[in-house]
């Protein structure tokens, strides 16, 4: 309770009441969520989790921890096996994730064929051989994908000791959860529960920056389970804004910066390509709000951009897909800060004459994404911040970190450019 407490920690008794209010709404909503009757049904089949042991062969394939996905294995020649991925449930974006370790009693190399239900290969198999704390890609040369049948064979040299195969490096619950509470470890990050997913686990929120005042940037990530480089992305822009630089120090004397860094705890711990327990994208329920875990977020916001002189100026969305690329509102559709967009997008491929900063423009009110929704409600820049499957690593860190600078020298000069206009006027645009 404390942490919860602490996101939204004030001076005056006057703020204190309004906030203990709050945090009595955030409390109550929170209740509401562990209830299945509200809470909304699991929707989908729960994947089994075994081990598949073949005795001749001494070779053994598991699925036995958090965001494995592996549903049958059959072992198709003496040194042969062929896997089945299914989805979660059709139809379903093309997000083929998978993952399981693989063993065997003495050293040999083995085929492994993943086949994909209503799905087709995706993902660039990684290899770990500790247990999922680090990750290569398995070399090119030792697995390929047949294009008409959509599938994927690797050849996996197998010992005593599990190897773990999957679609990417796996930062999961567990890796995420350990990260928000180092996170909140610093002095001037707050962690809060704001609400529990469908099966009941928390959904957490960092506050960056004090109590006041009340200028925020929204962030969430992980809405869709498989999107490991849009986590790696909202990493190394959240941590840039926790730096101990000169102006991160200023923006968060500004700024609050509040962040959703797990949207989708269950689908991410059973290995889901796209939904949460109920079978939903959560990225499409923005306008219905019938998942808990897209409430938890519609409602910390609603409420924190509720509160006297409050103002929103962005909300980001991190997400993974084919390439990097930005889904934005078009220049059209005014927003405030004006012109952010372009200015921000401006300024990251300016400082990136070697990347291309890729933008698409569009708003439709009847949209169902956090996209649509930020604009729809609060008039501010609303993005989807995607990174593709394959971009190399350390430039999604470099890329990461000008955006964040970029986004904070312009915030920046928006609050000291205009305190003295009306800071608590509302955007002409909000509705
Ligand atoms: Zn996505």
């Amino acid at each position: 309770m404390r942490i919860t407490a602490n996101l939204i920690v004030s001076t005056s008794l006057a703020q204190q009441l309004q906030i203990w209010t709050l945090f009595a709404t955030l409390f109550f909503f929170t209740g509401l969520f562990v209830s299945p009757a509200t809470g909304g049904e699991v929707r989908v089949p729960i994947q089994e989790r075994r081990t598949w042991s073949f005795d001749d062969s001494g070779v053994r394939f598991s699925n036995e921890f958090p965001g494995a996905r592996l549903n049958e294995c059959t072992r198709t020649g003496p040194a042969a096996y062929r896997i089945l991925i299914q989805p979660e449930n059709h139809p379903i974006n093309n997000s083929a994730w998978y993952a399981f370790d693989v063993a065997s009693d003495r050293e040999q190399t083995i085929a492994v064929t993943l086949a994909y239900e209503n799905g087709r290969h995706r993902y660039r198999p990684k290899i770990s051989d500790d247990g999922g704390l680090t990750w290569n890609d398995l070399p090119s040369s030792a697995w390929s994908q047949d294009r008409e049948t959509n599938e994927a064979t690797l050849q996996l040299q197998v010992g005593p000791e599990p190897i773990r195969i999957a679609g990417q490096e796996m930062i999961g619950s567990r890796e995420l959860r350990g990260w928000i509470e180092e996170m909140a470890q610093k002095a001037f990050i707050q962690k809060a529960l704001v609400g529990h997913s469908l099966q009941g686990q928390t959904i957490d929120a960092l506050r960056i920056g004090p109590a006041e005042p009340l200028n925020y940037v929204f962030i969430i990530a992980r809405q869709h389970p498989p999107e490991v480089t849009g986590t790696l992305g909202m990493i190394h822009f959240v941590e840039h804004l926790t730096a101990n630089s000169p102006q991160a120090n200023e923006f968060r004397e500004h700024f609050q910066t509040i962040v959703i860094p797990l949207m989708n705890p269950d689908g991410v711990d059973h290995g889901h390509w796209r939904s949460n327990m109920a079978g939903v994208d959560l990225n499409r329920d923005w306008v219905g709000f019938a998942q808990p875990e897209t409430r938890a977020a519609r409602d910390l916001f609603k409420q924190l951009a509720a509160r006297p002189g409050a103002r929103p100026f962005l909300l980001l969305d991190f997400h993974s897909t084919r390439g990097d690329i930005f889904y934005t509102q078009g220049d059209e559709h005014p927003t405030f800060p004006e012109n952010f967009t372009a200015n921000w997008l401006g300024a990251i491929q300016e400082r990136m004459p070697d990347y291309e900063v890729r933008r698409r423009g569009s708003h439709s009110s009847n949209h169902v994404t956090s996209k649509a929704w930020g604009y729809e409600v609060f008039g501010i820049p609303s993005i989807t911040y995607e990174y593709g499957d394959n971009t190399d690593r350390d430039l999604i860190r470099r890329q990461a970190t000008i955006a964040a600078e970029e986004m904070m020298r312009l915030l920046l000069a928006e609050v000291k450019d205009k305190t003295a206009a009306s800071p608590a006027a509302q955007p002409q645009n909000a509705r």
